[in-house]
């Protein structure tokens, strides 16, 4: 799985980096999400759903390539 952040969207909320934060940061200019581990381990996926579904800009999906 693979974490794609579309900071076109993001408007800077926060809310991923709360649901998960050894994976998600925020810019510290504008506060748009950095994604720190692009393929979390399958293990770790559960906070990275949350972030996904919280998003309020649905700026945050994973694909399976
Ligand atoms: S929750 Fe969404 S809008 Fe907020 S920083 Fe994360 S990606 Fe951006």
């Amino acid at each position: 799985m693979r974490i794609v952040a579309d900071t076109t969207r993001c408007v800077g909320a926060g809310q991923c980096v709360l649901s998960e934060p050894s994976v998600f940061d925020q810019d510290e200019e504008d506060g748009t999400v950095l994604v720190l581990v692009e393929r979390p381990a399958e293990g770790g996926l559960d906070g990275v759903r949350e972030a996904v579904g919280t998003c309020p800009s649905q700026a945050l999906s994973l694909t399976e390539d």
